[in-house]
C-alpha cells in the first residue's frame, strides 16, 4: 500500500455520487458541490486530513443555501438598517412571496383568460389604506420614483426646490445629482436655512415641470429656519397647473403618534400635494419598492412612459408589499410600539441567563432609532444587554451572525430591534462565542 497521500485522494465522481453529497447536489446545484469537493481533496494530498474523511469534511463545508446572503440578527437598535437589509418582512409576507415566487397571475385575469392589469391587488391594497390617493404605482425604490417624475414631469423642463431640500440621503446618494441626471434643470430657490411661498411663486415661469418637496429625512436645521408646508404651497400653487411633488421617504401610511415629525402619505395628499413618493422598506415595513401615490391623470401619465418599465417591480415585491398592508402588523410597526417595560423585562432576563453561563452580561437603558433616514432626531427609549466590547466581532462572524451596537467599552445588544422570538437564537449564539474562549 502507498503512503503517498497524494495516490490515496478520493476520486471526484466518486465523491459525488455518496448519497449524502449526491442530494447536497440537488438542493445546492453540483458546482458548489464541486468546490466543497475540490477543496478536500487538497487536504488530503496535502496531508491535512485522511481520505477516509473526505466525504464528511466535504459535507460539512458546504454552504447551507445556494445563496451566500445569510440571515443576521440585528441587535444594533436601528430598526431600519440600510446595510442589513431594512425592514424585515413580516410572515404573511414571506408566505405571500413563496406563493408567487413560481409562475402566478400577476399580468392574467384567470376569469376570462385574458391579460389583466399588473399588480392591482398591492395598487388596490395601497389605495385602501391612503384614500386620499385616486391612483398609484409601484417601482423598484423611492430613487426610481424621483428619477420616473423628474423624467415625466420635469425632463427638458425645470424643477424647482428649496435649496435646503438638496439632501444627501446616504451613501453617496445625492437627490439633486440623481435628479439632473434625468435632463431635468434644478431651479433652486430660499437658502440653506429658509424659503417662503414667495421664493416658489416667483420661480415658476412657462417652462416649470413641477414643485418637488423632498423630506430631509436624515437631519434637522435648527435655529432661524423656516419651510413651508404642502398645504400653503399647495395653496399657492392653485390654478397654475404646476403640480406639486412631495418626497416623504419613509412611507408611513398615516400620522404615527410616537413619531410626530415624520409627514405621511395619507396627510400629504389630503394637504394639497399631487402626488406622493416614499420608501416600502423603511416604516412601511414592507419590501424594497418605490410608492407613487396621488392624482389619477398624473399617475397615468407616470405609467405610460416609457421608463416606467424599466422601473417596474417583479412578482415576488408586489406579493410581499400586499401582504404588508393587508396583514398583520410587520415587525417595523411591532418593533416601534414595543413598550419599553417589556424591553427591559427581556434584557433582564436574557442577561440573567448569560450571567448562569459565566459571561459577563448586564441588563442597560439604552436608545434605539428609526434608522433607514428617518425621524433622526427621535431617539426610542429601549433596553440592551450589556457584554464587553471584544465580543462584537466573533459576534459577527458566528454561525448565526449578530450585528451588535459598540459604545464606549461595551457591546450592547438592544432588543427593540429583535423580535421576542429570537432571543433564544440571540443567546445562543453568545454562549457560543463564550464556549469557544473557554
Ligand atoms: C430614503 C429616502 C429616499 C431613497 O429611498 P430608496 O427607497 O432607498 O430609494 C428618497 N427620498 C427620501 C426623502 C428618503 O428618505
Amino acid at each position: 500500500m502507498s503512503t503517498d497521500p497524494r495516490r490515496r485522494v478520493p476520486r471526484t465522481d466518486a465523491l459525488l455520487a455518496e448519497p449524502r453529497l449526491a442530494a447536497a447536489a440537488e438542493r445546492l446545484g453540483r458546482s458548489l458541490v464541486k468546490d466543497a469537493v475540490l477543496r478536500v481533496q487538497q487536504q488530503v494530498r496535502d496531508g491535512q486530513l485522511g481520505p477516509e474523511d473526505a466525504a464528511d469534511a466535504a459535507l460539512a463545508a458546504l454552504p447551507e443555501r445556494a445563496s451566500s446572503l445569510q440571515p443576521v440578527l440585528n441587535a444594533t437598535g436601528v430598526l431600519v438598517h440600510t446595510n442589513l437589509g431594512r425592514a424585515p418582512l413580516s410572515a404573511a409576507a414571506v408566505e405571500a412571496i413563496a406563493a408567487a415566487a413560481g409562475t402566478t397571475d400577476v399580468e392574467l385575469d384567470l376569469g376570462t383568460g385574458r391579460r389583466g392589469p399588473r399588480g392591482e391587488g398591492a395598487v388596490g391594497a395601497l389605495l385602501e389604506r391612503v384614500p386620499a390617493a385616486e391612483a398609484a404605482i409601484v417601482v423598484n425604490n423611492c430613487a426610481a420614483a424621483l428619477a420616473l417624475v423628474a423624467t415625466a414631469l420635469g425632463q427638458g423642463r425645470e424643477l424647482v426646490l428649496a435649496r435646503g431640500e438638496l439632501v444627501e440621503i446616504g451613501d453617496g446618494f445625492r437627490i439633486p445629482e440623481l435628479l439632473a441626471a434625468t435632463g431635468a434643470r434644478l431651479r433652486e430657490v430660499g437658502t440653506t436655512n429658509r424659503v417662503t411661498v414667495d421664493d416658489y411663486r416667483d420661480a415658476l415661469h412657462d417652462e416649470t415641470g413641477a414643485v418637488l418637496k423632498v423630506h430631509p429625512s436624515n437631519f434637522v436645521v435648527r435655529g432661524f429656519t423656516r419651510e413651508v408646508p404642502v398645504h400653503e404651497l399647495a395653496l399657492a400653487l392653485r390654478g397654475s397647473r404646476v403640480p406639486l411633488v412631495a418626497d416623504v421617504g419613509s412611507g408611513l401610511l398615516a400620522p404615527h403618534p410616537l413619531l410626530p415629525d415624520e409627514p405621511d402619505l395619507q396627510s400629504t395628499l389630503a394637504g394639497g400635494a399631487d402626488l406622493v413618493l416614499a420608501s416600502g422598506d423603511k416604516l412601511l415595513g414592507g419590501p424594497q419598492a418605490g410608492l407613487v401615490l396621488g392624482r389619477a391623470e398624473l399617475v397615468q401619465r407616470l405609467r405610460r412612459h416609457p421608463l416606467y418599465r424599466a422601473l417596474r417591480v417583479d412578482k415576488t415585491t408586489l406579493a410581499a408589499l400586499e401582504a404588508t398592508l393587508r396583514g398583520p402588523r410587520p415587525p417595523v410597526a411591532e418593533m416601534l410600539a414595543a413598550d419599553v417595560g417589556t424591553l427591559r423585562g427581556r434584557a433582564r432576563a436574557l442577561a440573567a441567563r448569560l450571567a448562569d453561563a459565566g459571561v459577563p452580561a448586564e441588563a442597560v437603558d439604552s436608545q434605539a432609532r428609526v434608522g433607514g433616514g428617518g425621524a433622526p432626531e427621535h431617539p426610542l427609549p429601549s433596553a440592551a444587554v450589556a457584554l464587553p466590547a471584544a465580543f462584537a466581532e466573533p459576534l459577527r462572524r458566528g454561525p448565526r451572525p449578530v450585528v451588535g451596537h459598540v459604545d464606549d467599552d461595551r457591546t450592547l445588544l438592544d432588543l427593540r430591534s429583535v423580535p421576542p422570538a429570537a432571543d433564544d437564537d440571540l443567546a445562543d449564539a453568545v454562549l457560543e462565542v463564550a464556549r469557544r474562549w473557554t
